[in-house]
């Protein structure tokens, strides 16, 4: 280990395993990196330069020797600076293509590798920003970020949520204002609706903007329909397929504060005579709405992961097959169910395999009309398809 010209550890690869990263992939696992005493004494998130065993360079990465994922490669330049200016640039290119895709500021501005930034999400709501540090990488450089988004997007109020993924990441978790102030729920609009999130003490950075393109999807159905929202946690389908005339909406969650801020998006959509937010667990209500003999024109079902790691999956597979199945009941001929999966676990095709199992002992079929991923403001790493864990499916039912 040397130095090198930005006073940054020199780190060399094992022999061989240098083509993953000259391609573009953004990840070097640790049994692919020479680990002399020295390197192992690397602080998580030092940030190193990368080099092949016969010294073809790399890039600038950021390393921890305690994690499988050991080096994250943030730019091809051995000595580039990671800075404010640095983090700024990726902010205005991330957030040129979001403004081209979206009329409102409000949307994911960084995700992760695809937008050049292992480690890092960026949600925006309008002039408060929500920043979310997973690595240790990522952590040292906090001040940076902070930097960068004032020198772009100026945000009133930013953020920051630290939700290591793992221990190795020896990050507290835990989530700080770090300028400005926040005053309760944010208003989020989102095409056609608007509803609240709660950034503070809700669910992700507070609102699901990875679910936007199928739920205008959905929202096409609309017009004069009954609706179920199943796991509706603020609203995020119900207030689209309110703004889109739905004629009645139910909306199911157990979470008492997510159903507050849903009937307080019923109205501010004026909607709040046609949405009806109910405290339920989803299974128990599915069955007893299937056995009062309740129908409706569509069913939207888009719970939490059901297989949160590899060993859930086969508990979490049936729980989908379940869902769908109960789900698919209430549909009426010719209506429209929508089932979601958020569990990186659970591939497309195994999924798919599940809701049709499912249909099948419903004794209901029909058609697929879509199946779809997360919105392009949640983009994916050419090299890291797996990082697609958003999967949904739109049926018709005969
Ligand atoms: N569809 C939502 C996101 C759903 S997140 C949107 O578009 O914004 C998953 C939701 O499921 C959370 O709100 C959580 O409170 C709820 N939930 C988790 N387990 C549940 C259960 N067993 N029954 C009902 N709701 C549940």
């Amino acid at each position: 280990m040397t130095p090198s010209s930005i006073e940054r550890p020199l780190l060399r690869l094992e022999p061989g395993r240098h083509k993953r990263a000259l391609a573009g992939h953004p990840w070097v696992y640790s049994n692919e990196i020479a680990m002399g005493a020295a390197v192992k004494a690397l602080a998580p998130g030092t940030l190193v330069a990368l080099e092949s065993s016969e010294g073809r360079t790399l890039g600038t990465a950021s390393f921890n020797p305690h994690t499988l994922i050991a080096a994250r490669i943030l730019d091809p330049d051995p000595a580039a600076r990671i800075d404010a200016e640095f983090f700024a640039r990726r902010f205005v290119r991330a957030g040129a293509l979001r403004d081209r895709l979206y009329g409102a500021p409000f949307y994911r501005l960084v995700h992760a590798e695809a937008d050049g930034l292992g480690g890092l999400v960026v949600d925006r709501y309008g002039e408060t920003v929500v920043v979310q540090i997973t690595t240790a990488g990522m952590n040292r450089l906090a001040g940076d970020i902070r930097a960068g988004l004032a020198a772009t997007l100026a945000p009133r109020t930013i953020i920051v949520r630290r939700d290591p993924a793992f221990e190795a990441e020896a990050i507290a978790p835990g989530l700080e204002i770090v300028s400005g102030a926040l005053d309760g729920p944010i208003e989020v609009i989102e095409g056609a609706a608007r509803g609240y999130a709660d950034l503070t003490g809700g669910q992700k950075t507070g609102w699901f903007f990875d679910q936007r393109d199928n739920r205008a999807f959905m929202a096409r159905f609309a017009p004069g329909a009954r609706a179920l929202d199943i796991y509706c946690y603020t609203g995020g389908f119900s207030l689209q397929l309110a703004a889109s005339g739905a004629r009645e909406i139910v909306a199911i969650d157990s979470s008492a504060a997510a159903l507050e801020l849903a009937a307080r998006g019923a109205r501010l959509n004026g909607a709040e005579g046609r949405m009806h937010c109910v405290r339920a667990e989803a299974f128990n209500e599915l069955a007893r709405l299937a056995a009062t003999g309740e129908r409706f024109d569509i069913v939207i079902a888009d719970p939490p992961a059901f297989a949160k790691s590899k060993k859930d999956l086969p508990v979490g597979l049936k729980a989908y097959r379940k869902l769908a199945r109960l789900a698919a009941a209430l549909v009426t001929p010719g209506g429209f169910l929508l089932v979601a999966s958020c569990s990186h676990n659970v591939g497309e095709a195994e999924f798919a395999i599940e809701i049709a199992r499912g249909l099948a002992r419903a004794e209901r079929t029909g058609r697929i009309l879509r199946r779809a991923g997360a919105g392009p403001d949640h983009p994916i790493h050419p090299f890291l398809p797996e990082s697609a864990y958003l999967k949904a499916e739109v049926l018709q039912l005969d």
